[in-house]
């Protein structure tokens, strides 16, 4: 009996383990392709300063617009290509082309001239032996100055990191480039290894600004910018949907924003014209005042 069940077991299992086997299979050669075939979008989301809300700078952030599928968030692809080793052609393509347009905006934008570009990094690219090179010569070749670039890495992501990794950290920030823990306080970091990591920003991840409420729970925010006051680190919320998580945070030292507050992820011909805004200025507390592309 216990024979019969374990076939019809299989029987029951087997053509759908081969339906989402087939899927990845055709998910990661149509990855191939998107990179060649210029599938993959940058947009940008503002960072602002909490107390005036100007634009400090953007995150790039990647989209895939496959041909049949329509757009497909980096939570559907970005793993995949982690897996796939294809991160290191996805990440050196979103690099240069974020460079090359936030370069061309502090050169034609009034306003814009000092703005920051946030890019992320997978743990991945960090042992990608090419790395350092690619950075330092899209850094040459769009102008735009190492000191004005920062690359994020999830906290997750850095734990697991050996001496090799840790080195091209150092190296990269010897260049001048600053570098970010993104969706901190999801990592489970001590504070002594974080003391010995080559950082200068902690990306406060969003979880802790939805804890945020009228009512609300600030001990744990109130608990990471004291570690990165401690530290010697500056601080950036995610996800700030509502004014009162805003004024709740800059009232709690943390001095930049990032969220559906200000603005969603746009469009690269949208960011201009935010630029000389001031956002999140909006009377009431609006959530997202477009749809996130
Ligand atoms: P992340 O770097 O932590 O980026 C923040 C994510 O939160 C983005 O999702 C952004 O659209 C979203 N977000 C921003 N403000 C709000 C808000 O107020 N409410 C809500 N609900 N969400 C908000 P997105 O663009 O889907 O990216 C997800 C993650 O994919 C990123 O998280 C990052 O880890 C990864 N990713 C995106 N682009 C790249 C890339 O070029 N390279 C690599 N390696 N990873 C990337
Ligand atoms: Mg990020
Ligand atoms: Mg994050
Ligand atoms: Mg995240």
């Amino acid at each position: 009996q216990a024979k019969g069940q374990r076939q019809g077991g299989y029987a029951r299992y087997h053509p759908r383990m081969h339906e989402q086997l087939a899927e990845r299979v055709q998910l990661e050669a149509d990855l191939h392709r998107a990179v060649e075939h210029q599938q993959l979008r940058v947009v940008y989301q503002p960072l602002v300063d909490m107390s005036t809300g100007g634009v400090t700078g953007v995150e790039a952030l990647v989209r895939w617009h496959h041909p049949q599928r329509g757009v497909i968030a980096p939570v559907t692809f970005i793993p995949l290509a982690e897996a796939t080793g294809l991160i290191d052609a996805i990440g050196a393509h979103v690099l240069r082309e974020a460079c090359q347009q936030v370069s061309t905006w502090r050169a034609e934008v009034p306003g814009a001239e000092t703005m920051r570009l946030s890019v992320n990094l997978s743990a991945h690219q960090l042992d990608h032996p090419g790395l350092l090179a690619d950075v330092v010569a899209v850094l040459d070749e769009t102008g735009l100055p190492a000191t004005s670039l920062v690359l994020e890495i999830t906290e997750s992501a850095l734990i697991d990191q050996h001496d090799a990794a840790l080195q091209t950290l150092h190296a990269l920030r010897a260049l001048g480039i600053r570098l970010a823990i993104d969706d901190f306080g999801t990592g489970y970091s001590s504070l002594s290894y974080l003391h010995r990591l080559p950082v200068d920003i902690l990306k406060i991840d969003k979880s802790f600004v939805d804890r945020l409420s009228h009512t609300g729970d600030a001990s744990l925010v109130d608990a990471i910018l004291g570690m990165a006051a401690t530290l010697g680190l500056t601080t950036v919320a995610e996800g700030i949907e509502h004014a009162h998580q805003r004024h709740a945070l800059a009232a709690q030292g943390c001095a930049t924003g990032q969220g559906y507050h200000f603005s969603p992820p746009v469009d690269a011909s949208e960011v201009p014209d935010l630029i000389t805004t001031a956002l999140g200025a909006v009377t009431g507390d609006p959530a997202a005042p477009r749809s996130p592309v």
